[in-house]
């Protein structure tokens, strides 16, 4: 838990979110502004700001994240049509919530360009 972290307050409860999985490593719920018919964020409860801070100590951290995503395609049926995930990495990788968490993009064709 870190002071004034929206995500570690979302994990709290201290904020409502439309949360759709959830296990002891993290908490996904729907983004705010979906950028996808299933745009989900998966966020681990351990506070990291960013991929900017993982090492050799933390990196355990990613793997209940991509296991999540596994499990959340699945749920939502597009584990075979297909989704993207995405970190944003700091400023010039576009992050404006400074705790760690995977994008989980799905339900339409997504564009091919990765930013640009
Ligand atoms: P990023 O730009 O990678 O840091 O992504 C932050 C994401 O959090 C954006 O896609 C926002 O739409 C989303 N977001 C911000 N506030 C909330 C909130 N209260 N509940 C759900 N998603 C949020
Ligand atoms: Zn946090």
């Amino acid at each position: 838990m870190k002071e004034n972290c929206l995500f570690c307050k979302i994990i709290e409860g201290k904020i409502p979110s439309e949360k759709v999985y959830e296990d002891a490593s993290v908490v996904a719920f729907k983004d705010i502004h979906p950028k996808a018919p299933i745009h989900i964020l998966i966020v681990p409860r351990t506070h990291l700001d960013s991929l900017a801070s993982l090492n050799e100590q933390n990196i355990d951290i990613l793997k209940p994240i991509f296991l999540a995503a596994h499990k959340i395609a699945k749920k939502e049926g597009v584990l075979e049509k297909g989704f993207r995930t995405v970190f944003n990495c700091n400023q010039e990788g576009g992050q404006a919530v400074y705790h760690l968490h995977l994008h989980l993009l799905a339900g339409k064709q997504l564009g091919g360009a990765m930013g640009g």
